[in-house]
């Protein structure tokens, strides 16, 4: 049993009830896509469900970076993909690709495993789930102040030219 914490508003969203109630998912297809939020919890939700509230009135004044997870009111964005690896930009606006995504959390390894399959990988720019523009995967390291991923993006030819 969940229970829903929702008092604040009387947008009734939670994925925690959805998880075994799978009805407005199922009348979409390929539904079921799983996300994980940025928030410190990093809440999983169906990628539907949680677009849903980022779409939502209240959220849509937000700027990108600070639209709100609907469980514990921290920055959701960008969403994480669970299982599917999106290493290009990613169809939702509030995913984002899995080379920017590990440039932004200094997750080296996996920065080493896509750019082992394909160095040009280092040298192209992503949508960023954060401000919707493009940005260079050596960028966002630098600006995160990640120094082996810069270092492993310039070995791998990444020019930081804006
Ligand atoms: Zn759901
Ligand atoms: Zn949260």
């Amino acid at each position: 049993m969940h229970s829903v914490s929702g008092n604040t508003t009387d947008f009734s969203f939670s994925c925690s009830t959805c998880m075994g109630d799978d009805r407005h998912i199922r009348t979409q297809p390929g539904g079921h896509s799983l996300v994980k939020t940025s928030c410190p919890a990093s809440q999983v939700f169906h990628l539907e469900c949680i677009t849903r509230w980022l779409d939502s009135e209240q959220q849509k004044v937000r700027r990108l970076d600070q639209r709100q997870c609907s469980e514990c009111m921290e920055p959701a964005l960008p969403l994480i993909r669970l299982g599917g690896k999106s290493v290009l930009d990613d169809e939702s606006p509030y995913c984002e690709s899995l080379m920017l995504n590990a440039c932004r959390t200094g997750n080296l390894k996996t920065l080493k495993m896509l750019l082992a399959e394909d160095e040009t990988l280092a040298n192209r720019t992503y949508r960023s789930a954060l401000t919707g523009h493009p940005e260079h995967p050596l960028a966002v390291a630098i600006n995160y102040g990640f120094t082996a991923c810069e270092k492993l993006l310039v070995e791998s030819g990444a020019m930081n030219n804006q």
